[in-house]
């Protein structure tokens, strides 16, 4: 027995200014609290704000009739409750296609679904920057795996002429907008090479279900692409406020993953009320385009004023990373803003890879104009922290 090993380990994280601790928060709407001071939310994946909402919530508590706070068992089991049946087919039927199936969490999506689907003969082709989960996926599939510098796409079409001869499924995998970087993959390239070269295509919406297209589908609804992609994955832990995650597919596929996934198999499933709330919010969130609308113009104007103050930052999304590079000042940037009363924390590696450390906006419908430009006022100077 080693015992030192892990204390080595943990003070080697703590030399690198990379030793995570768990805070305690509480929260109150658009705000937390921790230990006594009140800070804007700017840290959540709540992007419609509809976690925080309680008129929402006493609306469902006032319909709910039946229904058990845990379910018991695994779906293939008992625990496969009606609710499950009816979120499915408004999932398949608003999207228009032939089948969904419902996950604990996005995590289990991404570690079942492609391990599930491919073998030795098989490769899957992942853009760098996927999120840990799909990784993860990617290490315990038995296939053989290829790697695409982050959306770049000629990059992309070299692996693709080198694996399609000799392998006997391709799956290009990619998220939609990427967690860490709230840039956006380009789905109609996506889309083109996936036909060019007969393979499967698999994103991960989990930061675009709910916030983009007219009916938050998605950027795959925002391009008119959601007949064109094999694999389409959402979460309902983000702006759908509630818990699990789905996949859009053909029903062969929903087959197949019912018989071979791991994840779906072996675990016990969501308990009825969550699946009846996710079921609500899913529902209501189909006519919140107004919020959809007002979150991007409220995430542009952040991410042009931190570029007009000499920051490096992207566009395109609900997520603005300022990125700082140095794990310190990435901290000392957030403790900065927590003082000031803005939630923001630092991302650092290996959740980002290393020399990319940043500060990570996540905005929600709940964030106002006037939030926007307190944040400016309030920021520090890159050279100063
Ligand atoms: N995919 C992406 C792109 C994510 O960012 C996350 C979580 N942050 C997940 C999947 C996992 O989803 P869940 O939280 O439902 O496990």
């Amino acid at each position: 027995m080693d015992i030192n090993y892990f204390t080595k380990e943990l003070d080697n994280l703590k030399s690198k200014n990379n030793f995570r601790v768990l805070r305690n928060l509480e929260h109150e709407g658009r705000f937390v609290i921790e230990n006594g001071q009140r800070m804007l939310n700017l840290s959540s994946n709540d992007y419609l704000g509809l976690a925080s909402d309680s008129q929402l919530r006493e609306e469902f508590m006032g319909s709910f009739s039946s229904g058990v706070l845990g379910s018991s068992s695994s779906r293939l089991l008992t625990g496969n409750h009606k609710a499950y049946g009816e979120l499915e087919d408004l999932l398949a039927n608003t999207y228009k296609r032939d089948s969904a199936l419902v996950f604990n969490s996005g995590y289990h999506a991404n570690i079942g679904i492609l391990p599930s689907l491919t073998g030795k003969n098989d490769v899957i082709i992942a853009d760098k920057l996927v999120h840990a989960s799909i990784i993860d996926g990617l290490i315990l599939s038995g296939a053989q795996i290829a790697r695409y510098r982050h959306n770049d796409y000629f990059h992309l079409e070299n692996l693709l002429k080198k694996y399609s001869s000799t392998c006997r499924n391709i799956f290009i995998v990619t998220e939609s907008i990427f967690s860490m970087d709230g840039d956006l993959a380009d789905l109609h390239k996506l889309v083109e090479l996936k036909k060019q070269y007969k393979a499967f295509l698999y994103v991960d919406e989990a930061h675009a279900v709910g916030v983009r297209g007219e009916y938050g589908l998605g950027l795959a609804e925002e391009y008119n692409l959601i007949q064109d992609i094999d694999f389409i994955t959402g979460t309902f832990g983000k702006a759908y406020a509630s818990q699990g995650a789905y996949v859009i597919c053909d029903s062969l596929f929903r087959d197949y993953l019912i018989n071979k996934m791991r994840p779906l198999i072996f675990t016990t499933a969501l308990p009825s009320i969550i699946v009846q709330w996710t079921k609500y919010i899913f529902e209501e969130s189909l006519n919140m385009n107004d919020k959809r609308k007002t979150l991007l113009e409220l995430s542009c104007n952040l991410s042009n004023a931190l570029k007009n103050n000499g920051f490096k930052t992207n566009t395109g999304s609900q997520i603005v990373p300022l990125i700082v590079h140095d794990n310190i000042k990435s901290i000392k940037f957030s403790e900065l803003l927590c003082k000031k009363g803005y939630y923001v924390l630092p991302v650092r590696s290996p959740t980002v890879p290393e020399g990319t450390a940043r500060l990570r906006f996540s905005l929600t419908a709940t964030i106002n104009a006037r939030d926007i430009e307190n944040i400016l006022n309030v920021l520090p100077n890159n050279d100063t922290v």
